[in-house]
């Protein structure tokens, strides 16, 4: 029997979030992998945020006879509350820990790529801290430590599962340590795995992508997922992201292996999705992550079929994340990119003609985000006005998407852009700058307002954390919108709002209802047509009985009208 420690550092990788409200498949498959050499070994798991709230977790991790550390980003994100292991933290909280410790994740990978535009990070102090790095599947590596009583230097680090069904007992059995995350159980969503490796590996995959270094897909068995889906709602789970694959679209196609843009099997999704909804029928959200828009364009029957079973059993709020990278031709050819300016359209369309109308959580039901990378190769002046005229056009046309992301490359290892590196970043970095500019005021501000006219409520909005006056919330899922709250105290509960403002990627909200008897003076301001003067006097002259005592407080009925649509008396 052995006492393991995991500790989750966070991990953001294209593929697979790992940063709260998410737990990545790679703490619950080391568990389980853990748990499937020897049943009584006791699995110890603990987030990097519980050692940085409580220090004393750190002699707690000293009481274990090995410390596995997940951790790394090879995408650059932004974080509300929980942000992913710096490696000088990690250093400073392991390095005298005397107990063996073990690295994982994107950073024993890749090293810690922070963010674009600046060059990964050199990790080869961490060799010092770390006896083992594991850049190959944790979970297959460490069981065949434990199991075969392995010295360190006679361990494969780079070992792989030798296919997906390897990881079947793992995921099952390590299930249970959700328990043990402190978000569990309301504000936690599983990141669950349906397949890793690229189609368009067999063509060599885009410039800057680490996913072709996994392969050709290699899908998850449709019963592998609910089974472990069962076992994670049984475990008290009921949000769940269907990730960790470069495109749902193309789960289960039969010509994945053989073609670069495999034709989408729509049955197997059906299959899919309608299982989960009978294994875990109370789920509260059930959302997807990437898609492949040349996927999409190239076979839209099947797509439509495919968004809409999406549709059928999803919870709304819910984005396809499409890779545009760039519209410009030559960048895109240089890249070997997955789709050019007229494919990118069509799809935008297809999943705005299905997705676009509002689900019951007050979000549209369905709609694409959309992935930009700049510092590619063939990158100029002109390629910026080409991606900012495809924006204005989508706009133009009446079209929606949920996100915008624009981001520059980490010149990750084995990638083709390695060489590149950073050149063409720092060339053209006034144009992203101006760029990222235009973006947020002229198109993603004004499509805020399209998607959630004002006094749109939105629901199940969980408020996270607090910034002086003001609380952010969001919902759970696949990019949710951040939503600044004003003047109010509630903090970790899921309250409904109504929409009063916009930022360029945030809005700004009040609580639904809102009690005009009680709510603050700065949530009251917030109400359109009220200012600070109204605000105070509505104060001064509460409490209200009814509807026309408040309306007597106002010399202009206009006004009132206004404010009544807001409050509850
Ligand atoms: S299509 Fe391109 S970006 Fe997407 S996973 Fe494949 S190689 Fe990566």
């Amino acid at each position: 029997m052995r006492k393991i420690a995991i500790l989750d550092g966070y991990i953001d990788e294209p593929t697979c979030l790992g940063v709260p409200p998410y737990i990545s498949p790679y703490p619950r498959y080391i568990a389980g992998a853990i748990r499937l050499h020897d049943k009584k070994n006791i699995v110890n798991y603990l987030t990097i945020d519980q050692v940085r709230k409580y220090p004393e977790n750190i002699s707690h991790l000293a009481q274990n006879d090995l410390v596995i550390v997940i951790a790394g980003m090879s995408v650059p994100g932004r974080y509300l509350a929980g942000y992913p292991a710096s490696p000088n933290e990690l250093k400073r909280i392991l390095e005298s820990l005397p107990v063996k410790k073990v690295l994982t994740g994107p950073a024993a990978k890749h090293g810690f790529g922070m963010q674009g535009g600046k060059k990964t990070k050199n990790t080869d102090f961490l060799k010092k801290i770390f006896q083992l790095i594991i850049p190959g599947d944790a979970e297959t590596v460490i069981y065949n430590y434990l199991e075969n009583n392995l010295r360190p230097y006679e361990i494969n680090t780079e070992e792989k599962r030798k296919n997906s069904s390897q990881i079947r007992a793992y995921a099952n059995l390590g299930s249970s340590i959700v328990k043990n995350h402190p978000n569990y159980p309301d504000y936690l969503i599983c990141e669950i795995e349906t397949y890793r490796g690229c189609p368009r590996t067999i063509i060599g995959g885009c410039s800057f992508c680490s996913e072709p270094s996994k392969g050709l897909p290699d899908f998850r068995p449709i019963n592998d997922i609910i089974e472990e889906i069962k076992c994670l709602y049984n475990n008290g789970i009921r949000h769940f992201r269907i990730g960790s694959q470069p495109c749902i679209f193309s789960y289960q196609s039969k010509e994945a292996g053989k073609k670069e843009f495999p034709k989408p099997n729509p049955e197997a999704l059906e299959e899919l999705f309608s299982k989960i909804r009978k294994v875990a029928p109370d789920l509260k959200t059930l959302h997807i992550d990437n898609a492949n828009p040349g996927v999409i364009a190239r076979y839209p029957d099947q797509s439509e079929k495919i968004a809409k079973t999406i549709i059928k059993y999803h919870t709304s709020g819910d984005v396809a994340a499409m890779g545009v990278e760039s519209t410009d031709p030559v960048v895109i050819k240089q890249n070997n990119l997955k789709a050019d300016r007229q494919q990118i359209m069509s799809a935008i369309k297809l999943l705005n003609k299905v997705g676009k109308k509002t689900g019951k959580n007050g979000m549209p039901e369905l709609l694409p985000g959309l992935n930009f990378v700049f510092g590619l190769k063939g990158e100029t002046k002109k390629t910026y006005e080409m991606n900012y005229d495809f924006l204005k056009d989508i706009f133009k046309q009446n079209l929606l998407v949920r996100r915008i992301n624009l981001r520059q490359i980490i010149p990750i290892p084995n990638t083709k852009m390695e060489e590149i590196g950073n050149k063409i970043i720092n060339k053209n970095k006034k144009h992203f700058i101006r760029f990222k500019k235009q973006v947020k005021e002229n198109i993603e501000q004004p499509m805020l307002k399209k998607m959630l006219p004002m006094g749109s409520i939105i629901r199940d909005v969980y408020t996270e954390k607090k910034d002086g006056n003001t609380v952010f919330g969001r919902q759970i899922g696949s990019y949710p919108l951040l939503i600044g709250i004003p003047g109010i105290k509630s903090l970790h509960e899921f309250i409904d709002v109504k929409t009063v403002d916009y930022g360029f990627r945030s809005i700004t909200a009040i609580p639904n209802p809102l009690d005009i008897n009680t709510a603050s003076r700065q949530t009251l301001e917030q109400i359109p047509g009220i200012g600070k003067k109204r605000a105070i006097k509505i104060l001064l002259n509460r409490p209200f009985s009814n509807k026309k005592e408040l309306s007597q407080i106002f010399d202009d009925p206009i006004i009132y009208k206004k404010i009544i649509k807001y409050v509850k008396i």
